[in-house]
């Protein structure tokens, strides 16, 4: 790879918010190159569920419409308790909208609105450091080369690279992990449009149709020391799966021994401790980080990845408030960064994000906290904790990133 134009922004990692931090770029007129260390783009873990706040984010993104194509509308939730039989409503939906779409659907979709040549895959980022007499962000790929940029944004995941330079602690990890997957049924499921979570002791098992013939399931339950190696293999994970849900009602038990064995994942979570997030100003130099670099969280909330949508949209539009324009002798317009300008929009970034994403990673962690201990105190803290502070369960979707 050639060394990167100076007014190049540099994305580590064409996930969910790599390619939507590229796509808001490009849709203010930013140039930008998104470096992926995979073969070809993953669309790793079935589905995600799209709150109202990720449907925001996306329709600044400009894909929204595209991709409510792929997905039904969820109209209502319910939460059942296997033992007793009892439910109640899940808060759902008065917020506005909730779908679940295809990962794959969202990442090509994201994907398929760049201009050719942004994504580079097989381009792996083994280190970074500043210049220390430019201050320029130097990156070192894992065929040897190096490629100076002005602007890095480390969207590369719980395992950031990035997030090594701005001092970020590494991410820690729950004692719960996630099995999910999708059933197909041919002649048309019977869930309707609605969300269905049912829980029993330290289990629970969670599912969002897609379409009325498919269905995203997700099973909480204990990590255990077999865990890393049921994880390789679909079988195994079908089997573990099924095992962890005995006593759940047989329609369910059905859909998780009848689901697509190739869409199966189970799934170690990884967190970024909310203090973590305070204490950190998410800038050196001109690097900063977005999406699960930056607040990695458990799935409890099923934010993050509408938080990632968020960063993408926030941090462009800072940057882009604070490009020079300049207009070429042929009357092009040629944005340019500045040095110093850059470091401010990604001061206004860090600012702007911060307190949404510590409280979105506080609520996670109590929920992840109560679900990892066997302590009934701590459990009962963690209950009381919720109560005072997340007493509105949908207010993290009410949250509004705002104009591109
Ligand atoms: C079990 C589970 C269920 C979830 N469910 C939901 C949900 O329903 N709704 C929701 O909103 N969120 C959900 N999430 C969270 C959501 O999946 C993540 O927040 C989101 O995928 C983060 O996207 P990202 O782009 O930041 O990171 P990733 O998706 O991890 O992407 C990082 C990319 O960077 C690449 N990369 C890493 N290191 C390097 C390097 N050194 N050089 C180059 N490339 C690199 C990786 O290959 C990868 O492609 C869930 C998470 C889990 C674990």
């Amino acid at each position: 790879m050639e060394k990167a134009e100076e007014e190049k922004i540099v994305i580590v990692g064409g996930g969910i918010c790599g390619l939507a931090t590229a796509l808001a770029l490009h849709r203010k007129e930013i140039g930008s190159i998104v470096l992926e260390r995979s073969e070809e783009l993953r669309a790793t873990g079935a589905a995600i569920i799209v709150q109202p706040n990720g449907w925001r984010a996306l329709d600044q993104l400009g894909i929204a419409s595209q991709l409510r194509q792929t997905a039904l509308t969820i109209q209502s939730g319910q939460y059942f308790t296997v033992k007793d039989g009892k439910h109640k409503d899940l808060p759902l939906g008065d917020a506005g909208e909730v779908r679940c779409l295809r990962r794959t659907d969202l990442i090509k979709t994201l994907a398929a609105n760049l201009p050719l040549n942004t994504i580079h895959l097989k381009t792996k980022v083994v280190s970074i450091k500043l210049d220390p007499f430019t201050s320029y962000p130097i990156l070192q790929l894992h065929d040897g080369s190096v490629l100076v940029a002005k602007v890095v944004v480390g969207c590369d995941g719980v395992n950031s690279t990035i997030a090594n330079i701005l001092g970020l602690n590494s991410t820690s990890i729950f004692t719960t992990c996630v099995a999910r997957g999708f059933t197909n049924y041919e002649a048309g499921h019977k869930f309707g449009s609605a969300f269905l979570v049912f829980s029993k002791d330290d289990v629970q098992l969670g599912l969002m149709p897609v379409t009325d013939k498919l269905v995203y399931w997700f099973v909480t339950r204990k990590l255990t020391s077999q865990d890393s190696m049921v994880s390789k293999y679909h079988k195994l994970i079908k089997k573990t799966t099924v095992e962890a849900i005995r006593g759940f009602p047989n329609h369910i038990m059905e859909m998780v021994k009848n689901s697509d064995e190739d869409s199966l994942h189970l799934t170690e979570l990884r967190y970024r401790a909310p203090w973590d997030l305070l204490r950190t100003n998410f800038r050196k130099g001109t690097v900063t980080v977005a999406g699960d670099a930056m607040h990695a969280t458990g799935p409890f909330l099923a934010q993050g990845g509408s938080a990632s949508l968020e960063d993408a949209v926030v941090l462009a539009r800072c940057l882009s408030q604070n490009m020079h324009i300049d207009i070429d002798p042929r009357g092009r317009k040629r944005r340019k960064m500045l040095m110093l300008k850059a470091a401010a929009a990604l001061d206004q970034y860090a600012r702007e994000r911060k307190m949404r994403v510590f409280w979105l990673s506080l609520e996670t962690f109590v929920i992840g906290t109560m679900l990892d201990s066997s302590s009934t105190l701590l459990k009962s803290l963690c209950i009381i904790a919720l109560i005072i502070l997340f007493r509105d369960k949908i207010a993290h979707t009410r949250y509004d990133c705002g104009h591109l």
